[in-house]
Order: C-alpha cells, then sequence, then structure tokens
C-alpha cells in the first residue's frame, strides 16, 4: 500500500478499545449531512427531479429492508427493529411534501430541497431537551444520509456513481446503535472515532466483534480527507493517516506476529485455565445477544460469566414477554453445558435508556433510577424476567445476578421477589432449579463497605469495574474529555476490588470479575494475586487471558499486590502490574 506522495504521514493518539492492526482507503461516515450544491433548474427537469426522488425513496427503502432482513437473520430481530422507525421516516408526508414544494415552486434541484428540509427538521429535534426526541436526530440522519447518496447515483447516471469502497477502515464523529449493527464486518477492517470511551457500548462491541478500534481521537476531522490510507493499531490507541511506506513495513512485522499469536493460541483450546503453579481460575464470556454464543463456544469459554439482557428493555415491548425471554435463556443456558450461565437481571438506566425514561429523563442517570432499583419498582416485569429465567434453569445451569446494589434490603427484596416467582411456579407444577444460585454484582463503593453483609445473603459476587471505577472515582464512564480519569489501576480501585473479594472469602462465596478491566493484561497479575475465582471476559479475549494466567505464578502475584498497597497512583501500580505482565507474556501485549 503507497501513501499520495504529497501527504504527510499524521499520527493521532486516542484511547485503543479494541486490540488488533488494520489499515486500508477510509470510508468517512459524515458527523453531518454534507450539503449539496444548491442548483437551479429549468422548469422543464421538475417532473425529472420528482421521478428521480422517488427513485432514490423507493432504493433507500430497498436498502433498508435488505439491511433488516441480513441482520435479522444474523444478529436477530431486536437489531433488526431499529430500522422499522427509518422506513417510517421515508413515508413522513410532512418532510416529502415541503421537499416537492420547494423544487416545484422555487425551482431548485431535488437534492438540496430535501437537504434543507431534513436539515432544518433535525436541527429543531437537536435544540429539544427531551433526549428521546433528541435521538430521534440520528436517526433522520442516518436515513437522509442514505437518501442523498442515491439521489447522487440516479443523477442521470453521471455524478458519483462510485460503490463504496470494498473493504475500508470507518471513521467517524461516533457510531450510532444502527451504524454499528449494520457493519458489514467482512468489509469493515477497522474503525476510529472522534468522540468515544473504553467502556462505552460501541467499544464493548468492537471487542467483541474483533474489529481493532481506537476512539476518543479528537483531532481526526482536522487532519483527514476522502481518499486517505488509514491505519489503526487498537493496541496502543493511535491511528496513522497517509503512513509513509517504512510505518506500513513496521506494522505488517506487527499484524503477522498477531496472526503467529493467534494461531499459537489455538492450542489452549480444550485445555484447563490454570496459574503456572496450578491455581484454577475459571474463564468465562461476556454476551448481550444470543448471536455471540457461536463466539463463546468457538473461543472455548466456560459458559458465560455475564449475560446482559438490557436489548429485551431497550426495544420493542413485545419482546419482554416471559415466554421470549424463556425461549432465550434456555438457548442460552443450552449452548453454555455443563458450565452454565450468570443471567443478569435487567440493567437499565444510566445510558442505556429504555423508552420509558426517554420520556421522562432524569436530572443524573448515572444516579438515577438503574438497575436493581428499576426491577424493584417494577415488580410486575421483574416477576416476569424472574419467572423466564427460573423456567430455563431447567434445562441447564443458570444462575441470577442482580445489577446496581448499593443495600442490603434491595439485596433482600429482589430474594423474596425469586421467592414469589419459586413459588408462583411450584404451584403451577412448573420444573425449575430449587437452588438456583443468587449473585450480587458489586459495582457501587456503598457495597464494597457493605460487602461482608451482601455475602451473607448470596452464593456469589461479580465485581462490575465498568462502574465501579466511574462510582469511586467520579468520573463518567462515558465522558471522553475526562478519560485520562478513568483509571482502572487507581489505588481506591485496588484496595476496595481487595476488600470485595476478602469479604467473599471471608463468608464462603466466590467472587469474579466481569468489568472490562478482567480482559486487560497488565492487570491481570493483579486478579491472580488478589485471588480471584472468576474472569468474565469477551468472547475475543478468552484465549489470551488463557494464555496470561497460565505465565503467572500466585505467590509472586500475591506478593505484587501486597506492594500495591504503598503506590499511591494509579500510573505507579500500573507500572509494577505492567512489569510483570512485560515480563511473563510479553508476545501478547504486542
Ligand atoms: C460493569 O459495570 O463492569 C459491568 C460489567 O456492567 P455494565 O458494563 O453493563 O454496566
Ligand atoms: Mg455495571
Amino acid at each position: 500500500m503507497t501513501r499520495p506522495a504529497d501527504k504527510p504521514e499524521t499520527r493521532l493518539e486516542g484511547i485503543g478499545v479494541s486490540p488488533g492492526i488494520a489499515w486500508g482507503p477510509a470510508e468517512i461516515l459524515g458527523k453531518t449531512l454534507e450539503e449539496p450544491e444548491c442548483l437551479p433548474i429549468p422548469r422543464s427537469r421538475v417532473d425529472s427531479e420528482k421521478a428521480r426522488f422517488s427513485l432514490a425513496l423507493v432504493a433507500t427503502r430497498d436498502q433498508i429492508l435488505e439491511l433488516q432482513k441480513e441482520i435479522s437473520e444474523n444478529e436477530g430481530e431486536n437489531h433488526a427493529a431499529i430500522f422499522d422507525a427509518h422506513l417510517l421516516l421515508l413515508e413522513d408526508s410532512t418532510v416529502l411534501n415541503e421537499v416537492l414544494r420547494i423544487t416545484e415552486t422555487e425551482l431548485k434541484s431535488i437534492d438540496w430541497a430535501y437537504y434543507t428540509v431534513v436539515k432544518r427538521y433535525i436541527d429543531s429535534l437537536r435544540k429539544i431537551s427531551d433526549p428521546y426526541l433528541r435521538e430521534r436526530a440520528v436517526d433522520i440522519e442516518d436515513v437522509a444520509k442514505r437518501v442523498l447518496k442515491n439521489l447522487r447515483w440516479t443523477d442521470h447516471g453521471e455524478g458519483d456513481s462510485a460503490e463504496p469502497p470494498h473493504s475500508s477502515v470507518v471513521l467517524a464523529h461516533n457510531l450510532t446503535p444502527s451504524d454499528t449493527v449494520s457493519m458489514d464486518r467482512s468489509r469493515v477492517r477497522g474503525f476510529a472515532t472522534e468522540v468515544g470511551s473504553a467502556t462505552s457500548h460501541t467499544a464493548i462491541m468492537a471487542r467483541s466483534l474483533n474489529i481493532p478500534a481506537v476512539v476518543a481521537l479528537h483531532q481526526l476531522p482536522e487532519f483527514l480527507t476522502p481518499g486517505d490510507t488509514v491505519l489503526i493499531d487498537g493496541y496502543h490507541g493511535v491511528v496513522i493517516i497517509n503512513p509513509a511506506a517504512e510505518t506500513i513495513t513496521e506494522y505488517e512485522g506487527l499484524a503477522k506476529k498477531e496472526r503467529e499469536i493467534l494461531h499459537d493460541l489455538e492450542d489452549l483450546k480444550g485445555s484447563e485455565t490454570l496459574t503456572a503453579d496450578g491455581k484454577k481460575i475459571t474463564l468465562s464470556a461476556n454476551i448481550e445477544f444470543l448471536e455471540e454464543l457461536s463466539g463463546v463456544t468457538e473461543q472455548d469459554a466456560e459458559g458465560v460469566g455475564l449475560y446482559r439482557t438490557e436489548f429485551f428493555y431497550l426495544s420493542d415491548k413485545k419482546l419482554r414477554t416471559e415466554e421470549s425471554q424463556a425461549d432465550n435463556y434456555r438457548q442460552v443456558a443450552e449452548a453454555t453445558a455443563p458450565h452454565g450461565v450468570i443471567i443478569r437481571t435487567v440493567d437499565v438506566g444510566g445510558d442505556k435508556l429504555c423508552p420509558e425514561l426517554f420520556e421522562n429523563p432524569e436530572p443524573n442517570p448515572f444516579l438515577g433510577w438503574r438497575g436493581i432499583r428499576l426491577s424493584l419498582d417494577r415488580t410486575e416485569e421483574f416477576q416476569t424476567q424472574l419467572r423466564a429465567i427460573l423456567r430455563a434453569s431447567a434445562f441447564g445451569k443458570v444462575r441470577v445476578m442482580f445489577p446496581f446494589v448499593s443495600t442490603l434490603e434491595e439485596i433482600r427484596g429482589a430474594k423474596e421477589e425469586v421467592e414469589r416467582a419459586k413459588n408462583e411456579l411450584r404451584e403451577e407444577n412448573v420444573g425449575f432449579d430449587e437452588n438456583l444460585e443468587i449473585g450480587a454484582m458489586i459495582e457501587i463503593p456503598s457495597a464494597v463497605m457493605i460487602a461482608d453483609h451482601i455475602a451473607k445473603e448470596v452464593d456469589f459476587f461479580s465485581i462490575g469495574t465498568n462502574d465501579l471505577v466511574q462510582y469511586i472515582t467520579a468520573v463518567d464512564r462515558v465522558n471522553d474529555r475526562i478519560a485520562a480519569l478513568y483509571q482502572p489501576t487507581h489505588p481506591a480501585v485496588v484496595s476496595m476490588i481487595r476488600e470485595t473479594i476478602e469479604a467473599a472469602h471471608r463468608n464462603g462465596i466466590w467472587c469474579g470479575v466481569c468489568g472490562e478491566a478482567a480482559s486487560d493484561l497488565d492487570m491481570t497479575p493483579i486478579w491472580v494475586g488478589l485471588g480471584v475465582d472468576e474472569l468474565s471476559v469477551g468472547a475475543a479475549q478468552v484465549l489470551r487471558t488463557r494464555r496470561a494466567l497460565s505465565r503467572l505464578d500466585s505467590n509472586e502475584c500475591g506478593q505484587l499486590t501486597e506492594k500495591l498497597r504503598e503506590c499511591g497512583t494509579a500510573a505507579e501500580v500500573k507500572e509494577l502490574c505492567h512489569a510483570m505482565a512485560q515480563d511473563s507474556y510479553p508476545e501478547l501485549l504486542l
């Protein structure tokens, strides 16, 4: 791959959120709609402009339907439902009539007329404080971009008829849910965004899809022009625009090494997860959708350690029925046998807004009506989910876990709800696992401080580092402006994690970690040293983590974590851990 002679190499630093190397031609997903030229047209062309508009609308509709079908087959119906709203927007008569009026009466090209009407609509939605309506602006923009592109392609056979590059690196201001789910993985080599954070939904998704990604590249638009070649280094959070020949050669070497490592890791499939001195740690995977189950099996994870069930609540209410949930959970229970699945009850709130929360926005959603708080306030829906989980427990090893626990009363209340669901199922003669294990997510500092009390009520803990870090350090996990302050190795975080694991063990229960830090290979020595019993990571990280664990000695890691008590900064903790990781598995750190 060569770089245009007149373009200098530019290196930008962001946050690497999904490891891997990729390069290719840039496909830029516009931050905003690009304004087409305002061309005057003769009256004799009005009809052909209107015909061109109809063709573009039909083409857009066909593309969305095609995309919807593909996504429904590959990703499930819940993903595909996003596009129902897009189809409706194509039929919005207020918009369509105004576009035709401008072309007919003002004699302006239909592209410009459409852009003008839609832009006005988007701008007024963006000014509204209601987040639900503001979010609709993103959908309208998505659809409008497609319509404008199709208008260009029906531009009397001229104009920009080129298909998008065959396989490219996608660059965007941010990626919407529809962008992410509709990404054609065979075509997208990697992606980079101007905003975003390591624990954002998009980043978690990129890791689970194994697409190299870098986010929070604030200078991206300044340096990028269409036609650029872009290299993404997801390991180090670096993006290089128009890489020089020697840079490409350097990265070719790195990519080759990466392929060799992946090939080498294949040997670990089927082997137990043990530290170098034979200590067993369960290594499971996180999932959000049924479609990820094949990756869990493929990568030889020991079951699912965190099944996020929010998607039932983020879209269509129809999905929330007991039947559809029971069927879904049963499939996961069966596919993960003999290890099983930990089903986390719904954790909407924070940045995951269900329709009800869109309608009644909160001033401080991350400190608001979220997780178990919401479930305990809406016991009817909670019962539906608990009954579905219990029913699935008859088909495999199922455990249930409650998110966002901040008080003992919440755990007790949730357990009472489980008992109620059990009693009703017994009366109905419906089978379930009488010994269903119950766990608490430890992701709020108050839960850490009463961990001994909570441990007496449950069978296991799972530490949610994504939230625990944000609540300990008061750093919003999705705010890229303060991303540098989001430090999983902050001594206060390490100390609270230590407290949690010790409280679990004092009370005879096991403790896992299911946040993104579980797969951070610089932190693996901490997990071993603190005596964690389970790590639940993205499926793509399972084998790397198994290899890292196999190279660590639990006694040495214990000494390391003792030394960490003396550290006052995240950087000091990181340095000590990184040194051990570097000594033990340098090839995995690339
Ligand atoms: C966490 O908080 O670490 C976690 C695993 O849950 P979520 O990312 O869904 O909040
Ligand atoms: Mg959480």
